[in-house]
């Protein structure tokens, strides 16, 4: 399958990836290791007029202690940031996220973590061949006036499917985004939208440049399970991270996220207070899968290989499986 035909930039400084950036706006593309982006090129999901390349940005592939954060620059490839050895020491949940992403050929020779993070979201409609697609018809997200996945849908429910998603919103990552305007922090919470069509807290103008994820003053215990057909090839059907800290045997902090359910990570803000003050239990972890059923039930809609009642239930599954996995690993 052939590239459509685009012209290329290669800049050799963040300014000048930002002034083409800014010039050409919407109608350029970043390309970072092109494992998702040159996919969607042959398959005409895309078509931007304009693609830069970060390949020469090596300021995009620092991966440094600074302070009580750790900061990984957006262009780091994906094996790297998984054998560095803060990232191994501090956020093994990360390293095990990684590990999931595709073939080792994806993490070791190209794919990043900035790519991983912007991921196009993906949807069984939309991420098929151009000749596939004519015979549907276009969705809200190229140029129709539905969703081909729900009918009566006002936006794009295409999901957010990337690994490393809920893992970086589970460990409060703050994300840089250098544009125009200068450079803004964003948590990595906020940066997804949930809008399919308009996935990321990004302007026209702006690129990732690092993810910055601030070192836990206490051990945490974490844990990250994702649901697959294929390994090797398929994105997640569901994906869950949980993150806690103990003092005194009761849990101090707790975060759990659910995520390949819809267009951005769900956040299951209210188990943050109630679990806090408790020892882990049965009850505890049958909580957290009620709460993921109940967070994702109102979301999941049949635009995956998966089924919607299967993806429902398997969100409870795998939301009990990373809360029950990461509140016992700091007693072991
Ligand atoms: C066979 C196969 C299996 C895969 N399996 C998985 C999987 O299991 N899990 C998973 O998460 N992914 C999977 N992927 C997708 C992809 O390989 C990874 O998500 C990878 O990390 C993407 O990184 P990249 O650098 O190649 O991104 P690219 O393809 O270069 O870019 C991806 C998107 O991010 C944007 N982008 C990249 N960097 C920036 C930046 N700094 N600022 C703003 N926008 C940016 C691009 O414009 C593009 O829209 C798979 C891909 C293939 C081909």
């Amino acid at each position: 399958m052939r590239l459509p035909a685009f012209d290329y930039y290669s800049p050799t400084s963040i300014e000048n990836a930002i002034q083409i950036k800014n010039e050409f706006g919407g109608s350029a593309v970043i390309l970072a290791g092109g494992t998702d982006l040159i996919v969607n090129l042959k398959n005409r999901v895309i078509a931007p007029s304009v693609v830069i390349s970060l390949k020469n940005l090596r300021e995009l592939r620092k991966i440094d202690l600074a302070g009580d954060s750790l900061v990984i620059g957006a262009g780091a490839s994906l094996s790297q940031v998984a054998c560095n050895e803060n990232v191994q020491r501090h956020f093994p949940i990360l390293v095990d996220a990684i590990k999931h992403i595709g073939a080792p050929s994806i993490q070791r020779h190209r794919g990043s973590i900035g790519g991983n993070l912007c991921l196009n979201p993906r949807c069984l409609f939309y991420n098929q061949s151009f000749f596939w697609r004519k015979g549907k018809g276009s969705c809200l997200r190229t140029g129709g006036k539905t969703c081909l996945a729900l009918e009566k849908a006002e936006s794009c429910q295409a999901i957010c499917s990337a690994d490393t998603a809920p893992v970086i919103v589970a460990l409060s990552g703050q994300l840089t985004i250098v544009g125009r305007a200068g450079s803004r922090s964003c948590s990595a919470q906020e940066f997804f939208t949930g809008k399919g069509e308009t996935p990321f807290n990004l302007g026209p103008d702006e690129i990732l440049t690092e993810i910055r994820i601030p070192i836990p003053w206490a051990p945490i215990s974490s844990s990250y399970k994702r649901l697959s057909y294929r390994s090797a090839i398929d994105f997640p059907v569901i994906n869950a991270a949980c993150v806690a800290t103990f003092e005194q045997e009761k849990i101090f902090r707790f975060r759990l996220v659910v995520s390949a359910a819809g267009p951005a990570p769900i956040t299951l803000k209210d188990l943050e207070s109630t679990f806090i003050g408790r020892e882990p239990s049965q009850e505890l972890f049958s909580e957290a899968e009620q709460a993921a059923v109940r967070a994702v039930e109102g979301i999941v809609v049949d635009n995956s290989i998966a089924s919607k009642q299967y993806r429902v239930k398997m969100a409870g599954v795998m939301a009990r499986r990373v809360t029950q996995s990461a509140l016992t690993a700091s007693r072991r």
